[in-house]
C-alpha cells in the first residue's frame, strides 16, 4: 500500500508542478510527482485540453498555493498595487508575492518550507530590524535585517541551521552563526525560479 503523502502534494498534482510544499521530501524520490504528474482524482490521468480561461485560473492558482495559499483578495490586491508600480505588472506581481516575511525566511533557508516559515513567523519567532514580526505577508525593504528572536535561537528547530543547504537568491544573505540575514535587493524576475506564465495571470485580471 502506498504511503499517504497528505493533501499538499494533491496540489502540487492538481497544478502539474512541483510546488515545494512539505521541505525536505520534496527533493527525494518520495515526492509523487517524481512517480507520476497527473491530477488526483479518478479522471486525473485523463487528457484535459484547457480552454485559454482554464489556463490562465492554473497559472493564477498554482502561484496563490506555492506562496502559502494566498487568498484571493490579497492576491488581488498585489495585483493592484503591482498595477499601480513602474515596470511589467506581471514581473511586478512576482516580486511583491516574494518579499513577503514567510517567503523571505523559507528562501533563506530558516523554514524548511513556506509552510513553516509562516508558522515560524506567526509564532513570534522572527525579528525584523530588532522587532518582532508576526505578520506573513510583511513585506520586506531593501535594507531590512531579518533575525531570529535572540530569545527562541535554543529551539530545536534552529539548532542545525548551519547544515542547512539551500541555493541564496541572490537578492539576500542570511549568516548561520549570526542567525541573522539581510536584504541586499529588491527580488527580480529572475530570481525566482519556480515556472510561471505571469502574463496569463495579469490577462485573467485585466479581463
Ligand atoms: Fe508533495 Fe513536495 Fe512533491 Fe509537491 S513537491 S508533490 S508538496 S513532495
Amino acid at each position: 500500500m502506498s504511503k499517504y503523502t497528505g493533501a499538499d502534494c494533491k496540489l502540487c498534482r492538481r497544478e502539474g508542478c512541483k510546488l515545494f510544499l512539505k521541505g525536505e521530501r520534496c527533493l527525494t524520490k518520495k515526492c509523487p510527482l517524481e512517480r507520476r504528474a497527473t491530477a488526483p482524482g479518478v479522471h486525473g490521468a485523463a487528457r484535459h485540453k484547457n480552454s485559454e480561461y482554464g489556463q490562465q485560473l492554473r497559472e493564477k492558482q498554482k502561484v496563490r498555493r506555492a506562496y502559502g495559499n494566498i487568498s484571493e483578495k490579497q492576491f488581488h490586491n498585489y495585483y493592484e498595487e503591482a498595477v499601480r508600480m513602474k515596470g511589467n505588472t506581471g514581473e511586478n506581481l512576482l516580486s511583491l508575492v516574494e518579499r513577503r516575511l514567510d517567503n523571505v525566511v523559507f528562501r533563506m533557508g530558516i523554514g524548511s518550507s513556506r509552510a513553516e516559515a509562516r508558522q515560524m513567523v506567526n509564532h513570534g519567532h522572527i525579528t525584523v530590524n530588532g522587532k518582532v514580526v508576526n505578520i506573513p505577508s510583511f513585506s520586506v525593504k531593501v535594507g531590512d535585517v531579518i533575525a531570529i528572536k535572540e530569545s527562541k535561537r535554543e529551539k530545536p528547530m534552529f539548532k542545525d541551521l548551519k547544515d542547512v543547504k539551500v541555493v541564496m537568491p541572490k537578492w539576500l544573505e542570511f549568516n548561520a552563526n549570526t542567525l541573522t540575514g539581510k536584504i541586499n535587493a529588491l527580488p527580480k524576475r529572475d530570481d525566482i525560479d519556480m515556472n510561471i506564465q505571469e502574463h496569463l495571470i495579469i490577462e485573467l485580471y485585466s479581463k
